[in-house]
């Protein structure tokens, strides 16, 4: 049964959830991806064969478009690479997405090691 699972980053984390990515195509493949625009697009370019559903782009409601997916139980698993060294002026969804996440028990990465121990435990099996 595939998960359906949500893949953002910030501008300053993209290349490294796309080299994540990458790096687990292998494992990752075959699952239902829900991606903010521009995360979306790169991931697409790096994984062609992924499923993968665009929402808007972060800043312009991407983030609560997935929200409200987490909170009508369409989402299995949320990788947000976060950047915690800049500011974002949509900074209010990103908390309230991770408080979503905590609300719905949702598993939740925002870093690599994180997203790598959570594929480690067989949970996309
Ligand atoms: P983006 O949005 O993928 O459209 O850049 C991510 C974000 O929330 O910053």
């Amino acid at each position: 049964m595939p998960k359906r699972i949500a893949l953002i980053a910030h501008d300053d984390k993209k290349t490294e959830l796309s080299e994540w990515v990458k790096k687990n195509e292998e494992k990752l493949n075959g699952h239902q991806f829900f991606c903010t625009g521009t995360t979306g697009g790169i991931i697409k370019e790096a994984c062609p064969s992924f499923d993968i559903t665009l929402m808007k782009s972060g800043p312009l409601g991407g983030d609560q478009q997935i929200g409200a997916l987490i909170a009508t139980g369409e989402i299995d698993l949320l990788i947000f690479f976060t950047d915690p060294l800049s500011p974002h002026p949509h900074d209010v969804d990103v908390k309230a997405l991770a408080r979503l996440a905590t609300v719905y028990d949702l598993p939740m990465a925002c870093s690599p090691a994180t997203a790598s121990l959570i594929l480690q435990s067989g949970f996309l099996d």
